[in-house]
């Protein structure tokens, strides 16, 4: 799997969306095998998504590069995601930003909560990434406030809790628009008050269902 892992990063870094060592580093790093059910990791380094059960996926491992790229990351990072699902983007992070960082990942899915949790404990991540069960659209105040903050489920307009929790100077990444077609759209926290927002293209992405998000059915 190694082997295929180094072709599909090469493939992702003369493609453009890897760009920087560290992400390179990162995800040459990282086994998106152990973070699939079994029936499907033997194509973990297929550039797609895949079903990891509970109607959801896990990202396409050309979206992780870019949402890695756009965020600017930083060892010693404060960190949050929104939509953890089987934990992979986390560890991704979780390697970038090192034992100083920390990525708190918060999912609605327990059983997929519990899946990411055992996922990172296997392959060593469990000190840097913290899953927490629960609605990410209200963010994580506890652990507030973030120097980046990322969404993998796309939410109809940005969630202000969200933008919130980020630091002055902070930056949220977030996929936001319809059910069938949504914009990354980069928010970075200027001051107080003042945020300026950039739409980074078009994606796919399942629903973020929660308070500040969709409704759940
Ligand atoms: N980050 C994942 C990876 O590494 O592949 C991708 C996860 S999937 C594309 C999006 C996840 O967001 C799903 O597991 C879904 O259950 C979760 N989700 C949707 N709405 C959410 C919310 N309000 N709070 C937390 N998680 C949410």
């Amino acid at each position: 799997m190694k082997a295929e892992r180094e072709n599909l990063v090469e493939r992702l870094f003369n493609q453009g969306y890897i760009r920087t060592k560290n992400v390179k580093k990162a995800m040459l790093k990282i086994p998106r095998e152990k973070f699939m059910p079994p029936e499907n990791s033997s194509y973990a380094y297929l550039d797609r998504p895949f079903p990891i059960g509970n109607g959801q996926t896990i990202s396409a491992p050309h979206m992780v590069a870019i949402i890695a790229e756009k965020l600017e990351l930083q060892e010693g990072m404060n960190i949050l995601e929104i939509g953890t699902g089987w934990g992979y983007n986390a560890a991704v992070v979780g390697e970038i930003v090192g034992k100083k960082g920390h990525v708190y990942t918060i999912e609605r899915i327990t059983a997929l909560a519990e899946k990411a949790r055992d996922n990172l404990k296997k392959t060593g991540y469990s000190d840097v990434v913290t899953v927490i069960e629960g609605d990410g659209t209200t963010g994580y105040p506890d652990k507030a406030p973030f120097d980046r903050i990322y969404g993998t489920a796309s939410a109809p307009k940005i969630p202000e809790p969200l933008k919130e929790q980020l630091k002055i100077g902070g930056k949220l990444i977030i996929p936001m628009g319809s059910d069938y077609f949504q914009e990354l759209v980069s928010v970075q926290r200027i001051a107080d008050d003042d945020y300026q927002t950039i739409n980074l293209g078009g994606v796919v992405f399942v629903p973020m269902i929660g308070r500040h998000g969709w409704p759940e059915d």
